[in-house]
């Protein structure tokens, strides 16, 4: 198991000396100068499984401003915070313990301790995410699931309601999809060559969504697709291109030993400024329905009350 570590103090040498202990003891680390510089680094995507921190630092986010910010963020709140400081009254130490800080060092610190509560924090660490990534997973699928998607769908509508007064308008494109006659697939090729089915579409979306997006499985057979930062037009090209490539090419039912063709019908909507997650979900399955009506394997958009197809390029 590796361990990285984000060492945050304004001191160069006290970063230097931090850094030497801990790789002498196998674990990687990477230093910011400052709490700002830290959560630059702490952005989406990062790998970081424990965060030292200085408390008494030059600029806006000293290390307990540091410690607030995480906590306050549900992606990051997880993270364990060791405090490595100067300040040797108890009353300091019980502030930043009871803040959220995971353990307190004085300067000196011992290398060989400091290194264990690393390694014991990381290690609890890793156990949650990955009972939490468990617990976001669809099993048949790998796919996120539908509580994952919820969640995210909220942070991304938070975004978008916060960008509404700003210049800076962001966009959110939300799509449903649902294979068309899955009772069909089921009854031909039987229960587990519609697991076949379900496991070959989610690969194929999975390999058109890019990493900012998510891919849900929504239901039994439906999915949902939250194109962050992308518009209607976009959104609606990408998967107006996939349903064609699902409806032109072959899947593979190796437990039914064969070959067959499937196709989905989906509903597209942008997030529009009256929008809540309930609005904007009712309005990508009223297209998705229109979809249905209008004879499968076909993609519809919702958008200024206005339900309408989507053409291929
Ligand atoms: P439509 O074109 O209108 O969408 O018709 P449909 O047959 O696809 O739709 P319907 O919603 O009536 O049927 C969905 C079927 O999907 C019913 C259910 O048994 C099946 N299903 C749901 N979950 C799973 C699953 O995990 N595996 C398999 N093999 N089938 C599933
Ligand atoms: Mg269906
Ligand atoms: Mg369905």
């Amino acid at each position: 198991m590796s361990i990285r570590v984000l060492v945050v103090d304004d001191s160069n040498t006290i970063r230097q000396a931090l850094c030497r202990d801990l790789k002498e003891r196998e674990i990687e680390t990477d230093s910011a100068r400052n709490g700002g510089e830290a959560l630059d680094k702490l952005g989406p995507g990062h790998r970081f499984d424990v965060v030292i921190t200085d408390l008494k630092m030059p600029g806006l986010v000293d290390g307990e401003r540091l410690i607030d910010t995480l906590k306050k963020d549900a992606a990051l709140a997880e993270i364990p915070v060791i405090v490595v400081s100067a300040f040797s009254d108890k009353d300091k130490q019980l502030h930043n313990l009871m803040h959220g800080a995971a353990a307190f060092f004085g300067k000196p610190w011992d290398p060989d301790l400091l290194a264990v509560t690393v390694k014991y924090h990381a290690a609890q660490k890793h156990r949650l995410d990955h009972v939490s990534s468990d617990s976001m997973t669809d099993p048949l699928t790998g796919l996120s699931n539908r509580r994952y998607a919820h969640k995210r769908l909220q942070e991304e509508l938070d975004l978008c309601l916060r960008s509404r007064g700003s210049k800076e308008r962001r966009y959110l494109s939300v799509v449903l999809l649902d294979i068309d006659h899955f009772k069909h697939v089921n009854d031909t090729y039987g229960h587990p060559g519609g697991d076949d089915v379900l496991r070959h579409v989610a690969r194929e979306l999975r390999s058109i969504s890019r990493s900012s997006d998510v891919v849900a499985r929504w239901g039994g057979e439906e999915f949902l697709f939250i194109f962050p930062g992308t518009d209607l037009g976009e959104a609606s090209e990408i998967i107006e291109r996939f349903r064609e490539h699902l409806a032109t090419h072959t899947v593979d039912i190796p437990s039914a030993g064969t070959l067959s063709t499937v196709t989905i019908s989906g509903g597209v909507a942008e997030f529009e400024l009256r929008d809540t997650e309930e609005t904007l979900l009712a309005r990508v399955d009223a297209a998705l329905y229109k979809a249905k009506q209008e004879g499968r394997n076909k993609l519809m958009a919702s958008q200024s009350g206005r339900v309408f197809p989507v053409l291929s390029a």
